[in-house]
């Protein structure tokens, strides 16, 4: 971009920038803010510490800390039905809201257990191939083995993971090199040449239709979509994209028997979800679409491009939650251009 370009960005990133600064007068001047956080799967500390794919996960000890802290500090949580609703309407109130992206059978054994104990609400995004078994868990299941075992075997030979470290190294380098649309065959691969039950291995991480059907009776739950098979909905033509959109809308109403309103793109950042895609999820029956791009909810955001802000399970501190919540990380992240 031409240095032009970036002066001319400067007077609307300096007023973003002075807004967090001023809380107050700028919730007072354009309504209470709103701040959508999400992430994937949460553990307790203990297992937390030895994840080899740890920023992750959240630990639980940290999640609970802070809606504590939220709460204390005047958020109020709420539904991402009810954080649209404000953000049309205007609020008194700041709020905040929580997504569990993708939903892994620790959403139903910990995450809603520990928002149920605060009683605030959380909101679910349900990759529908994970309940259907079509979605192969490889990132989950390969994390598993390594945990389990000192020692795997890959194509060209077994290598040593007995140290947390040596764990650590091998998940970010065979993650690395799955990752794409070949990450399903390797895994299968892999899960093979080390004597693993695939299936075995996708029920003990999957979120099932069973666990699902239960916390969709939780009051304090909303489930929303989040494709069939966690495509980057930017890449596919439309009629493809619409069918991930669709399709998992209509799944989870006939499995749920609920209504199903609200979407969540897989990965979520520009490169992953634009303008196309925005208007496909309105046209495939949703009411809203959240994407990953970091800032505040403002009155009269559009609700087809909701910003989110990722949780790193490692970098989880209270000035790291405050950066989100003050509306910080969002206009530094413009200002870096990572959106
Ligand atoms: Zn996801």
């Amino acid at each position: 971009m031409k240095l032009s370009a970036e002066f001319a960005k400067l007077p609307s990133m300096l007023q973003a920038l002075t807004v967090p600064l001023a809380n107050r007068s700028a919730d007072s001047v354009f309504g209470a803010r709103g701040c959508l956080f999400t992430f994937h799967r949460a553990a307790p500390s203990q297992v937390w510490q030895g994840l080899p794919n740890r920023a992750f996960y959240l630990d639980l000890a940290f999640l609970d800390h802070l809606l504590s802290y939220l709460k204390r500090n005047g958020w109020d949580i709420v539904t991402v039905e009810e954080a649209i609703r404000r953000s049309q309407q205007g609020a008194d109130r700041r709020y905040v809201n929580f997504s569990v992206d993708d939903c892994y059978r620790d959403t139903f054994e910990h995450v809603v257990p520990l928002f149920r104990s605060h009683a605030a609400p959380v909101t679910l995004f349900v990759t529908t191939g994970i309940p259907d078994g079509t979605l192969p868990l490889w990132a989950a299941g390969l994390e598993d083995v390594l945990v389990q075992r000192d020692r795997v075997v890959l194509a060209d030979g077994a290598i040593d993971v007995a140290t947390d470290k040596q764990k650590r190294t091998t998940f970010h380098v065979i993650a690395g090199s799955w990752d794409g649309p070949q990450a399903g065959d390797r895994y299968a691969r892999f899960c093979s040449l080390n004597g693993v039950d695939q299936s075995a291995m996708h029920r003990k991480h999957a979120i099932s239709w069973d666990m699902l059907s239960q916390l969709s009776r939780d009051p304090l739950v909303e489930i929303g979509a989040h494709t069939v098979s966690h495509a980057r909905i930017s890449s596919l033509p439309e009629a493809e994209a619409l069918v991930e959109l669709a399709g998992s809308r209509e799944r989870l109403t006939s499995e749920l028997g609920l209504p199903i309103r609200h979407f969540a793109f897989p990965y979520g950042r520009s490169g992953d979800c634009g303008p196309r895609d925005f208007d496909l999820a309105r046209r495939a029956g949703f009411f809203s679409a959240a994407t990953t791009r970091k800032g505040l909810l403002r009155r009269g955001h559009d609700v087809f491009s909701l910003p989110r802000n990722t949780i790193n399970g490692d970098r989880c501190s209270l000035a790291a939650m405050e950066a989100h919540l003050t509306g910080l990380s969002g206009v530094a992240a413009r200002i870096l251009g990572r959106v």
